[in-house]
C-alpha cells in the first residue's frame, strides 16, 4: 500500500479523506463514544498542517446527518469544519481552496453501498488524491472506500497502516503464549477467527452468546439462553473437542438464560490470561449493559489490563464496556474496528485493503 511519506508534497493538495465516524449517539444529541473520531485528529490535523486541502467523507448509523454532531466533531478533531451537505457542495468548497470540510453522511447516498462507478466518479471530482484512514469500514465494498480508488491516486492513511502492522503482527506471533478471548454475538463474524485460533493459539476462552452456539453445537443444553440460529452450520467443520478452546464451565443465569460466565470459568479464564504473552479481545463475556451480567466482562478486562501480555483490544460493545469501567487506556492497542478486525484476523480478504493493493496472503 502507498502511504503518506509517498507522496511528494503536501501544500495545495486536494485530499479526499475516508474517515470512520461511525459513533454512538445518545438520546441527547452527545456523541455516546468518541473513541473512533479522536483516532483521525492526527492524520486530519497532520495534512491540515501540511497545506492540503482536506474533505472528510464518513459515514454514521446512529443518526441520519452529520448536522448536528458538527461542533462536537469540531471539537473533538481540533479544527474547525466546513460543512457541505451533499457531494455537489464539494467542487465550490474546493475552488475557494483552504482548510478542513465534513461532507454529510455518505450512506444517505443510496449508490455507496452499491459501490457505484458513477457515483465514485462524481464523488472524486475536484480531488487530487484519495486517503483511507477508515480500518473499521474496509470489510465493506463501498464506493467511498473501494470504487474511489480507481478514480484517484490512492494512499492508506497512518491509522489504517497501523491497524494493519499490529493485526499482521498479532497473526503472525507464535501460537503458544497466544490467547484468543471471544465473547458477544454475531457468530458469522466471530466463528471464522474461532476456527483459525483452535490451532493458531495457545487458547481461546469463550464466553457471551458465542459460547452459548459452542455449547449448544456440541450437545448441550443450553436452556432459554440467547443463541445464533445460523450457529451449527458456522461452526460445521471447527474441531469443538480441541482442548484449545475453552468454554464455560458456570453462568449468571435469569429466568433460563445465561447472561454471563460464572465466578469459576471467569477464575479459569484469568489463569490462562495470567500466562499469556499475548492477548487478543472481542466481545463481552456477557450482557454487560445490565451490571447484573457485567461481573464476567469487568473480571476478565481487568486480567488483561493487568497481565504483563501484549493487549489488543477490539469492538464496539467492548469498548464501551472498558470505558465504562475506565480501563479504555490500559491495552496495547484499541482496534477501531470490531467487524473488519474480526475479517483481518479470520485472514479475509478486505476490499477496501485490496482497493489499496494490499494483499492479505502475501
Ligand atoms: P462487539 O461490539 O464488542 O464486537 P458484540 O456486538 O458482538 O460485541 O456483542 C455485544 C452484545 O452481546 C452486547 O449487547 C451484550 O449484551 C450481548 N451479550 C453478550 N453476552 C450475552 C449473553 N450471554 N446473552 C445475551 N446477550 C449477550
Ligand atoms: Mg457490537
Amino acid at each position: 500500500m502507498k502511504t503518506l511519506a509517498d507522496i511528494e508534497n503536501l501544500k495545495g493538495k486536494r485530499i479526499l479523506f475516508r474517515a470512520d465516524f461511525d459513533v454512538p449517539v445518545g438520546t441527547d444529541t452527545r456523541i455516546a463514544e468518541p473513541f473512533r473520531i479522536i483516532r483521525q485528529k492526527e492524520a486530519v490535523g497532520f495534512l491540515a498542517d501540511a497545506g492540503a486541502v482536506v474533505v472528510i467523507v464518513a459515514h454514521i448509523a446512529a443518526m441520519d446527518s452529520f448536522r448536528g454532531l458538527v461542533p462536537q466533531i469540531s471539537a473533538l478533531i481540533g479544527r474547525p469544519l466546513a460543512f457541505l451537505e451533499t457531494p455537489d457542495a464539494i467542487p465550490a468548497f474546493l475552488r475557494e481552496g483552504s482548510g478542513v470540510a465534513l461532507l454529510d453522511n455518505i450512506r444517505r447516498n443510496p449508490e455507496e453501498q452499491h459501490n457505484d462507478e458513477t457515483f465514485a466518479t462524481r464523488l472524486a471530482t475536484g480531488f487530487d488524491l484519495y486517503v483511507n484512514n477508515a480500518f473499521a469500514v474496509c470489510h465493506r465494498d463501498h464506493a467511498s472506500i473501494s470504487a474511489i480508488t480507481r478514480m484517484l491516486p490512492s494512499y492508506a492513511g497512518p491509522l489504517l497502516e497501523h491497524e494493519v502492522a499490529t493485526l499482521s503482527e498479532a497473526i503472525a506471533a507464535p501460537a503458544r503464549g497466544k490467547v484468543i478471548v471471544m465473547g458477544g454475538a454475531k457468530a458469522a463474524t466471530k466463528t471464522p477467527v474461532i476456527k483459525r485460533f483452535i490451532a493458531e493459539a495457545e487458547a481461546i476462552l469463550v464466553g457471551g452468546v458465542i459460547a452459548n452456539d459452542i455449547l449448544k453445537a456440541k450437545g448441550d443444553d443450553i436452556g432459554a439462553s440467547i443463541a445464533d440460529d445460523n450457529a451449527a452450520a458456522l461452526l460445521a467443520g471447527a474441531d469443538l473437542a480441541n482442548k484449545a478452546l475453552v468454554v464455560p464451565q458456570d453462568f449468571v443465569v435469569d429466568q433460563g438464560r445465561y447472561l454471563d460466565i460464572g465466578p469459576a470459568s471467569a477464575e479459569r479464564f484469568v489463569s490462562y490470561i495470567k500466562r499469556a504473552t499475548l492477548v487478543i479481545w472481542n466481545g463481552p463475556m456477557g450482557m454487560f449493559e445490565d451490571d447484573r451480567f457485567m461481573a464476567g466482562t469487568r473480571v476478565i478486562a481487568q486480567a488483561i489490563a493487568d497481565s504483563g501480555a501484549k493487549s489488543i483490544i477490539g469492538g464496539g460493545d467492548t469498548i464501551a464496556a472498558v470505558r465504562r469501567l475506565g480501563l479504555l487506556d490500559r491495552y496495547s492497542f484499541v482496534s477501531t474496528g470490531g467487524g473488519a478486525m474480526l475479517a483481518f484476523l479470520a485472514g479475509s480478504e478486505l476490499p477496501g485493503l485490496t482497493a489499496l493493493g494490499y494483499d492479505n496472503h502475501a
